[in-house]
């Protein structure tokens, strides 16, 4: 009996953070690779309305990214992945807690290629047609430019060739959908990727169970961006090389067999990968090995 009133008492205070995922599309699968990455798993598809996580006090609902703001901001779920531009667009009062480096794009203006562009002052005037009227009606004020906004919901990138329009403002990934359709990209407004998006008013229990989260995604993302490197060095170099991968507070070095030689370890930034590689051989480094690191936790 005191067993199951202590189990009670504890199933009452155990507190589910609650996420909104997009349902299907181009937001999907990443946002769930990356709860999994963060060794989350999910106990059913990820088609249905909602799952429960097994190993973390976690809950997913599936929506449609357009909607996933508005349901954050009213605290149905407490935090929720969507692209920054459907975060700038919506305007909710909600917050932005972590740029997530997948689903990058941008938020561009394009025009039929045979028109002529010297500059915004070009669309003065004009009808442009988009599915993002806040980000592109801010943008225009800013810059003091007047033009007639149609909002569509999907396939803006047919309304010139159609007439309804003179240009579009849309998302741009390649290029390769605006070439298609005759367009040629003029202005790029905002650049965009996946976001995590909080309630403002999380209660205390979820807020520590959305640190423990937030640690786990950081990790996961300080790993894919960061590799592990090792290689042989002579030792007359051996400073100089340690200045080029100082790692996360100083690398490794052990005496290799042979006389004259060290083996270094280090941690190295993806973004500096090709520059640090070269250096570190202008220094004499041997037998570089690079390796990709599972978690890193900072
Ligand atoms: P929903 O049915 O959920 O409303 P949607 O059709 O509005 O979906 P998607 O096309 O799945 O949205 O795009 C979701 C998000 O992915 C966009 O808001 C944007 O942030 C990003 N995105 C869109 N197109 C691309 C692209 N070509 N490359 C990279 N990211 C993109
Ligand atoms: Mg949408």
């Amino acid at each position: 009996m005191q067993i199951l009133q202590t189990f009670f008492r504890y199933k009452m205070v155990m507190k589910t953070l609650r996420i909104a995922i997009q349902k299907s599309g181009r937001l999907s699968e990443k946002s769930l690779e990356l709860l999994k990455e963060a060794g989350i798993s999910l106990n059913n598809g990820s088609r249905k309305l909602r799952s429960v996580a097994q190993s973390f006090p976690l809950e997913v609902i599936y929506l449609r990214d357009d909607d996933i703001p508005q349901y954050v901001e009213d605290g149905v779920a407490h935090i929720g992945i969507v692209g920054e531009n459907v975060y700038a667009e919506k305007e909710c009062d909600v917050d932005l807690l972590e740029r997530l480096g997948f689903s990058r794009c941008r938020l561009s203006i394009a025009i039929p290629k045979s028109e002529p562009y010297r500059g915004l002052e070009e669309m003065q005037g004009k009808r442009i047609a988009t599915s993002y009227p806040v980000i592109l009606g801010k943008y225009l004020s800013e810059h003091g430019i007047r033009a007639e906004v149609h909002v569509l919901s999907g396939s803006v990138e047919l309304a010139p060739s159609i007439g309804i329009a003179d240009a579009i403002f849309d998302i741009v990934s390649s290029g390769s959908t605006l070439i298609s359709n005759g367009l040629k990209e003029v202005e790029t407004v905002m650049r965009s990727e996946a976001v995590i998006i909080a309630n403002r008013r999380i209660g205390k229990e979820e807020a520590g169970l959305l640190e423990q989260l937030l640690f786990r995604i950081r990790s996961v993302m300080a790993a894919s961006n960061n590799k592990y490197i090792l290689l042989n060095a002579p030792n007359e170099r051996l400073q100089e090389i340690i200045r080029v991968i100082p790692g996360m507070k100083s690398p490794t070095v052990m005496p290799l067999a042979e006389e004259g030689w060290s083996s270094v370890h280090s941690v190295l930034s993806e973004k500096r990968f090709w520059e640090v590689i070269d250096r570190l051989k202008e220094l004499g480094a041997q037998g570089i090995l690079v390796i990709p690191i599972e978690k890193m936790i900072v």
